[in-house]
């Protein structure tokens, strides 16, 4: 069984702790990855506004997230400028790419993005997708082959404003299957990856799910001869959660489940049906989500 594993990382705290942490990792059991990266400036910390939001506290509450971000974290940018990570720590995402991992870029400003998509045109949108781009090609020294927009919170300017970029492929939906999406009735050919398994902060705390048989959920989750798409956050699995994803690897590693960069499952399942993007509300996540339209 095959599953491909994306790595999201939002924040300063999480490029310069967790990527190193996950990349020592990895070559314990052979894993290529994915990582997508927050290169600008890191304004999470204005996250702390929305603890005013009823939904948001409890989700807090119960991820105990100031232990899983840092309060470093959650006071960023929210009294001063965050700093531009891919700046400052351009020599961790440059090794990240040594190693041979796959590059991708995730946001120029996480928060910025999940935060205001609804309100952004096509030249905010074309404009923060090229600020990565630009950085992160200086960085790579070549631009980035892929991209992940923040929260899964795409439409249909966002896929417009990203076919004028060099992308092999977009992860920016959830979904079952390789597609490519429609968008105004015209099929567009970067292709989508959709992410098939739920992450880490959407099933702790529900239905029964803990720490302590979190991995062997997630694991029953994964289906032979299907899709399965992975997202581990660099703050979460690479730092408060990293010694649970060290034996997540270790109990796939024995159930004979595999990881690969989500490049290469472009290879093995490859686009067959287009298909719409909708917008939808999943279980453990504050609004909504970009969803593979199913196609009937
Ligand atoms: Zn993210």
């Amino acid at each position: 069984m095959k599953v491909g594993l994306r790595i999201d990382v939002d924040t300063f705290r999480g490029t310069r702790l967790g990527v190193p942490n996950i990349c020592r990792l990895l070559p314990k059991y052979s894993i290529k990855a994915s990582f997508f990266f927050s290169v600008g400036p890191d304004n999470m910390g204005r996250n702390l506004w929305r603890l005013l939001r009823p939904t948001f506290l409890w989700k807090m509450l119960r991820t105990k997230a100031s232990s899983l971000y840092g309060w470093d974290i959650l006071l960023k940018g929210t009294f001063w400028p965050g700093p531009l990570i891919g700046e400052k720590l351009g020599g961790i995402i440059h090794a990240t790419a040594d190693a041979g991992h796959e590059i991708g870029l995730h946001a120029w400003d996480h928060y910025t993005w999940q935060a205001h998509i609804d309100n952004m045109d096509s030249k905010a949108i074309y404009g923060s997708l090229n600020k990565g781009v630009t950085l992160l090609t200086q960085i790579l020294g070549k631009p980035p082959d892929c991209s992940a927009v923040p929260g899964w919170k795409s439409n249909a300017l966002v896929l417009r404003e990203k076919s004028k970029f060099p992308f092999r492929y977009n992860s920016d939906c959830r979904g079952e299957s390789i597609f490519r999406p429609i968008v105004d009735g015209r099929e567009l050919t970067q292709p989508q990856i959709p992410v098939t398994l739920p992450t880490y902060d959407e099933v702790v705390g529900y239905e029964g799910v803990t720490d302590e048989n979190y991995n062997e959920y997630l694991l029953s989750l994964v289906k032979p001869n299907e899709l399965n798409v992975l997202t581990i956050h660099a703050e979460v699995e690479g730092i408060a959660c990293r010694g649970m994803f060290s034996r997540f690897l270790e109990m796939a590693h024995d159930k004979g489940v595999s990881f690969v960069p989500l490049g290469v499952l472009l290879r093995e399942y490859h686009p067959t049906e287009p298909a719409a993007i909708i917008k939808k509300e999943i279980s453990g996540r504050e609004g909504w989500v970009s969803c593979q339209a199913q196609t009937a």
